[in-house]
């Protein structure tokens, strides 16, 4: 008999953000294909934690900046567990520095586009033509989590704020090209969440949260943006394709 678990891919999901996102799959009852750029071996101990959740876990690692590394990525996920129902772009980087505008590198922006926009723009593309390949698959949805930094600026990380304005228009193209096909597109917004990505600037944000900076006066967790991408995916905002979900306790709304 078919496993009736549903697939969806990860990216990013052995760490951070995206862990919380498979924890919260996981336990929703859905096959998960993680991947990350970590070698497997790696990984072992999050892919046991997830699998304890009673669902088939895949590990692949894959850059997915590189379009030969996406390709073999969605091959192996359909030939292991079958077509997904439901992609989650959720890798990213920060720019290894943060430089001022005035003096950031033309390198810093080529690599954080790969990885940021073009990844997931042509991971998207990919995944989106094996949906529509199978129509026997149900589909459940195409989550981008982009961030606060779609809208607001940051001087000392324009390629990052770049970046994260094309994902969100890249969440509003496929929203709109997929709705035929019954695949509803949504954007993820967090705000300044605890991980990896953000420990270096902790001291920073933990003052600046002190002061009034995020109206629910705390971080966010990777549980927080799991939770709200499991209810996206399980299909907890019906004719809602193209819906951005802020997750970001009021960080974004304007002050006077
Ligand atoms: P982390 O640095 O903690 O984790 C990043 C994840 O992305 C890792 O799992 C990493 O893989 C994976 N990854 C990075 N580059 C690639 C690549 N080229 N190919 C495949 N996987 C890759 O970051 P966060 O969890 O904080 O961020 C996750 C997402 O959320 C990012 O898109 C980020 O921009 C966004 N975001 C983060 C916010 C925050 O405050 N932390 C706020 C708003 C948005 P591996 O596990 O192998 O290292």
């Amino acid at each position: 008999m078919a496993d009736p678990r549903p697939v969806v891919i990860v990216t990013g999901g052995a760490r951070g953000i995206g862990l919380g996102i498979s924890r919260a799959l996981a336990a929703d009852g859905w096959n998960l294909a993680v991947a990350g750029v970590r070698p497997a071996g790696d990984v072992q101990d999050v892919v046991g934690e997830l699998r304890s959740h009673g669902g088939h876990v895949q590990y692949v690692s894959a850059d997915i900046s590189k379009s030969a590394d996406r390709a073999r990525l969605v091959n192996e996920v359909v030939a292991t567990l079958g077509t997904p129902s439901a992609l989650v772009n959720n890798a990213g980087i920060a720019p290894k520095v943060r430089a001022d505008l005035l003096d950031a590198s033309e390198q810093s922006f080529e690599d954080v586009l790969r990885t940021n926009l073009q990844g997931p723009y042509f991971l998207t593309q990919a995944v989106a033509n094996a949906m529509i390949a199978n129509s026997a698959t149900p589909r459940r949805g195409i989550v981008f989590i982009t961030s606060v930094s779609a809208e607001m600026a940051s001087v000392n990380r324009g390629d990052y704020c770049v970046s994260k304005a094309g994902l969100s228009m890249t969440a509003k193209l496929f929203a709109v090209r997929l709705a035929e096909r019954q695949i509803p597109v949504y954007e993820v917004r967090p705000g300044i969440i605890a991980t990896d990505m953000t420990a270096a600037v902790k001291e920073q944000y933990d003052q600046r949260i002190g002061n009034g900076l995020v109206p629910d006066a705390r971080w966010g967790t990777p549980d927080d943006v799991g939770r709200a991408v499991a209810a996206l995916l399980r299909g907890d905002v019906p004719y809602g394709t193209g819906t951005v979900l802020h997750v970001d306790g009021g960080l974004a709304l304007p002050r006077l």
